[in-house]
């Protein structure tokens, strides 16, 4: 996504919720977007310092809690101590490696998640369905994907 297309979703998620675009949520937002690897609030905050020596980790919670308000972003919670953000907003699990700390995005298409819901009594409700899998990645699969 370039810029200008980043900035036209934030504006018009936004809008959507009766807020207007300030150039903090537009730099955190752009913080989240730049890398995908579910940063943590003080990741964000370390990353947004570059653009805006002056923002005050209080002021990225803020946008932070409207840009999940909004549906643009959001709260993974794997860990115990800190929540993260996820902008991929499409079906997806979690593969959380357990020896580097690093989240994957694992796509789900929605067969998988028709079934799922299925599988729920018929009066239960799901509003959101949250799928981390925990684990480690070896080199042996890598080495073995790269020579196919
Ligand atoms: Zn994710």
């Amino acid at each position: 996504m370039n810029n200008q297309a980043t900035t036209d979703t934030l504006n018009r998620k936004l809008a959507q919720t009766g807020l207007r675009s300030t150039r903090q949520r537009e730099v955190v937002y752009n913080a989240i977007l730049s890398k995908r690897d579910h940063p943590t609030a003080d990741e964000i905050f370390a990353r947004v310092k570059q653009d805006m020596p002056t923002i005050s980790l209080a002021t990225v919670y803020n946008c932070l809690d409207t840009l999940v308000h909004c549906d643009l972003v959001k709260q993974v919670h794997l860990e115990r101590k800190s929540t993260r953000y996820c902008p991929n907003l499409s079906e997806h699990a979690h593969f959380h490696d357990n020896d580097s700390g690093e989240v994957y995005d694992i796509p789900l298409d929605s067969e998988i998640m028709d079934h799922l819901k299925k599988r729920l009594p018929e009066n239960f409700n799901p509003s959101s369905i949250n799928i981390t899998i925990r684990g480690n990645t070896t080199d042996e699969l890598k080495e073995a994907e790269s020579s196919n």
